[in-house]
């Protein structure tokens, strides 16, 4: 599921291959989406810029309207090459351009913003986003997470968007495994040398994330030099396998208010 190296790797394309570019034809065949009159309103609109923050996708016109869109659990963006089939089942949107096709399947966060129409609550009140260039990964993370809450669990604290934007429940298990952190632990507890780490090797993993499409690999097992990336992991999705460091069953449990289940490693992470 999309967290924030998605939304930055969508951006950064439609930055690159869309901005200047008019919408030829815009379809959806969502209700919503239509019942908004979405599709209507950007026909005839160029591309001028495009951003993410945090999960969140903006793509800007030149009318002043901004496309927005939250993948949640089941959306996906598609940048498809001019000529080929665009599949229609679950078509959210389709932005159709003279060169490329922009079609988003599955997506229930969807809303066209009228020029000047203030962001969303939920963008506004985001954390430090953590793929930002102007985000301090290490400084900008201690000083969150000593602002909230001192009782609340890290492996929850990190994935709320309000207190850093870009962890969602994969990096959430990663990080906090390579920080050496017990998931479990009051955040009040955390030095700061640990705050600044979980920051660090967030944005590490986020980054890593956006520059190698496809399932999220954190893990390299040792002596493979070459071909593409298998999706690996430290201990995601690995209940009851060995620690890839310690040999320790790999431990997991549903951790907020969600309930989201997080992976650790009881004897590395304390
Ligand atoms: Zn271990």
């Amino acid at each position: 599921m999309p967290e924030g190296h998605v939304s930055h790797r969508n951006a950064g394309l439609w930055q690159e291959r869309l901005t200047g570019h008019v919408v030829r034809e815009a379809r959806s065949r969502d209700p919503r989406a239509l019942a908004l009159g979405i599709p209507g309103r950007l026909e005839g609109d160029a591309v001028t810029g495009a951003e993410a923050r945090g999960k969140h996708h903006l793509m800007r016109f030149a009318s002043g309207r901004v496309l927005h869109t939250h993948l949640r659990m089941t959306g996906v963006w598609r940048l498809v090459p001019a000529g080929r089939p665009v599949r229609s089942t679950g078509l959210t949107l389709m932005l159709r351009f003279d060169h490329a096709t922009a079609v988003l399947y599955s997506c229930q966060g969807i809303r066209l913003l009228e020029p000047g129409e203030p962001l969303p609550p939920g963008i506004r009140a985001l954390g430090p986003d953590l793929l930002h260039q102007a985000t301090d990964p290490a400084g900008d993370t201690v000083a969150a997470l000593r602002a909230i809450d001192p009782g609340r669990e890290v492996g929850e604290a990190v994935m709320d968007q309000r207190v850093v934007a870009g962890i969602g429940n994969v990096y959430k298990s990663e990080t906090l495994f390579l920080a050496g952190v017990d998931p479990w632990r009051p955040v009040g507890s955390l030095t700061d040398a640990e705050a600044a780490a979980i920051g660090t090797i967030a944005c590490d993993l986020l980054h890593r994330g956006v520059a190698e499409p496809g399932s999220i690999t954190t893990y390299d097992p040792p002596g493979r030099v070459w071909g593409r990336p298998r999706g690996e992991k430290w201990v995601y999705r690995r209940a009851r396998e060995q620690c890839r460091r310690c040999g320790t069953p790999v431990r997991s449990r549903g951790q907020g208010d969600d309930n989201r289940t997080t992976y650790w490693c009881p004897t590395c992470q304390t």
